[in-house]
């Protein structure tokens, strides 16, 4: 039977203020970077998040990239991060010469191992990129000891994990992005708050501010020539052109604005999606998605993890048959064509269990009742079929 209706993997939600605040920036005059919306942007994630310093990119793959820079990573270096991530964590370190030392995920969360990661750590270790997969944070206090033992800088993909915290063992809740000492988000329109494409970086290392002002405006001093601290800018340092358009940033600006009814709305389907599943979960025929006690949810993502490859095969069909459009992501990188020579042999088992077993539900704030429920009817069918 031809399902009529579809259900998309990803709806963007627009609040309705994009297109006013897009023509006041227009209106104003100033549509190139770091104009009125790029900074009521800047404050409101530095005073909701605790963020040192931000500054819009125009991707997170931007943000990663300027981290890299900032480090100063050179040919022979070498980055801790995970297999099971998008290329754009890996890529921004291979542009710079880095080798990359890719770190299993934990059994039961696609996050990095951290129990894992201390003996990969050698004198050519500069930096440890923890992603916050779909939201939830990694250990990062285990993370940020080894790093401050080894003196290694620590770069939080943020990517996923707007609005999203850690509460470590001082009992203290900080926001993802909040604790390296740079992070980057992404504002892809496949996350909870976007523009279309966006990103942006944070700084929580003082030293590292001013540099990343000059990086970001094509090797120039011109963001202290626009405050008024000196009277002409120039060639300073090397830098490339990272800053978006503050037509994006309006975008931004009003989807900013709507953040905790986003959030709401989104945090209700993922636990309607985790309740209907308990049953599955009970009978051990489906695993759910777990949330350390150390961890907040930020619903960026819903997902189930199947026996196999090939089960999950069966239910992506099934859904489609069904008009639901399911998804998965991320082919473990250690084993992909571009990098598998260089990994070697090492095994990353928990890495090819997310590849092969995971699958993302759809997920956006306009999801009806109506259709999450199809969407459930026809998981709990597949299984009890089984
Ligand atoms: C989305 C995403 C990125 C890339 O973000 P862009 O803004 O599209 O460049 C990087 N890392 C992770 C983990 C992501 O989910």
């Amino acid at each position: 039977m031809e399902a009529t209706l579809n259900i998309p993997f990803n709806k963007p939600y627009l609040t309705g203020k994009e297109t006013h605040y897009i023509y006041q920036a227009v209106q104003s005059g100033k549509i190139s970077g770091d104009g009125m919306f790029t900074k009521k942007c800047h404050d409101f994630f530095e005073s909701h998040f605790g963020f040192h310093k931000c500054l819009l990119t125009t991707s997170c793959t931007d943000a990663l990239e300027m981290a890299a820079i900032l480090l100063e990573i050179v040919p022979g270096d070498e980055v801790i991060l995970p297999s099971y991530t998008f290329v754009s964590t890996a890529n921004a370190f291979v542009l710079r010469g880095a080798n990359l030392v890719f770190v299993d995920s934990e059994a039961n969360n696609p996050n990095m191992d951290v129990a894992a990661i201390a003996s990969l750590i050698t004198p050519r270790t500069k930096v440890i990129v923890p992603v916050h997969y779909a939201g939830i944070a990694c250990d990062m206090d285990g993370i940020m000891e080894l790093a401050k033992l080894h003196n290694l800088f620590v770069v939080e993909d943020a990517a996923q994990a707007i609005d999203s915290y850690y509460t470590g063992k001082d009992g203290v809740k900080k926001a993802l992005g909040s604790i390296g000492h740079l992070a980057a988000f992404s504002f892809h329109e496949t996350k909870n708050i976007m523009s279309g494409e966006g990103g942006m970086l944070v700084i929580n290392d003082a030293r590292f501010a001013n540099r990343a002002e000059v990086i970001r405006e094509k090797g120039t001093n011109r963001s202290a020539f626009f405050r008024g601290e000196i009277d002409k800018y120039g060639w300073v340092d090397m830098g490339s052109s990272f800053l978006p358009s503050d037509i994006l940033a309006a975008f931004l600006f009003a989807q900013l604005e709507s953040l905790t009814l986003i959030q709401h709305r989104r945090k209700e389907i993922w636990e309607n999606y985790q309740q209907a599943f308990k049953v599955l979960a009970d009978n051990g025929k489906l695993d759910l998605p777990q949330v350390p006690v150390y961890a907040s949810n930020n619903a960026h993502m819903y997902y189930v993890l199947c026996k196999s490859l090939e089960e999950r095969s069966a239910l992506i069909s099934a859904l489609k048959e069904s008009g639901v459009m399911a998804v998965f992501h991320y082919l473990s990188l250690h084993s992909s064509s571009f990098y598998a020579a260089k990994h070697g042999e090492r095994k990353l088992p928990h890495s090819d269990y997310f590849s092969d077993c995971l699958l993302r539900l759809p997920m956006y704030f306009e999801l009806s009742k109506e259709d999450q429920a199809r969407i459930c009817d026809v998981i709990l069918d597949f299984y009890n079929k089984l």
